[in-house]
């Protein structure tokens, strides 16, 4: 089983693309539903390269979604920091109380929501903050866990793993339905031009779509800042809002 999953998650990017011509097909979405990128930001062990990278998203009108994990536990200078990215315009998410995979961790979807979601929504409500969706940490879920996840929060995010049923594709028509893939922007999977300028080509000929993309810390091996101002500043002029989940149908 390992073995197999394995094997799945190293093939799925090229999977995404090749079925990407049959997915263009197969919308029923308006066809002026809009251009809409989600972008969003897993792990809080990198909220000082968020908050340094959270104005220049600002000013260019992005709005991206930080997924927090380990709520509970988050010290004052932590959520100081939280409060930066708001400042700025940007949107939060839960990503787990213990960063545990649904799949791996065993429990069933209920217990894990009741470990993995419940303690993140009470320390966020104790501070008068909620979010709408929760990014499944290690992209490990089932559709039996979202469906769990779903009773308590509006949608789940998750890597663009393998695939099963009704998820909506990172780079889909309208962005209907609550469970969303999402295509790394990280460096160490190929970075911000690997996947996104070839996507966001096709959708501008369908003229309309939604594509989801994250990735984690901000440099290195994570998501490179340049490309992705870049490629941000390139899209917006062919009429891409990069917005959060709050904006999706
Ligand atoms: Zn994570």
């Amino acid at each position: 089983m390992v073995a197999v999953f394995m094997l799945a998650a190293t093939v799925w990017p090229q999977m995404s693309m090749f079925s990407l011509a049959g997915m263009l097909q197969d919308e029923g979405c308006d066809a002026d539903a809009p251009m809409h990128i989600l972008l969003s930001f897993d792990d809080r062990a990198h909220l000082d390269d968020w908050v340094e990278f959270a104005p220049m998203l600002a000013e260019r009108n992005v709005v991206a979604t930080f997924m927090l994990d380990r709520v509970g536990t988050m010290e004052e200078s932590d959520w100081q920091k939280v409060q930066v990215l708001l400042d700025h315009g940007h949107a939060l998410g839960y990503h787990g109380e213990h960063h545990l995979g649904a799949e791996a961790s065993g429990l069933t979807p209920e217990a894990w929501v009741q470990q993995e979601v419940l303690p993140s929504m009470d320390a966020f409500a104790s501070r008068n903050l909620s979010a709408e969706v929760l990014a499944m940490p290690r992209g490990d879920s089932t559709a039996e866990h979202e469906a769990a996840v779903l009773e308590v929060v509006e949608r789940v995010r998750l890597t663009a793993g393998p695939a099963h049923e009704d998820v909506t594709p990172w780079a889909s028509g309208c962005g209907e339905g609550p469970v969303h893939k999402a295509v790394s922007l990280d460096e160490r999977w190929g970075g911000v031009d690997r996947w996104l300028p070839e996507v966001l080509a096709l959708r501008e000929g369908a003229g309309f779509g939604v594509v989801h993309a994250y990735g984690h810390e901000v440099g290195g091996e994570g998501v490179d800042p340049d490309a992705l101002i870049e490629l941000i500043d390139a899209s917006q002029t062919r009429g891409w809002s990069w917005v959060g989940y709050d904006a999706l149908p």
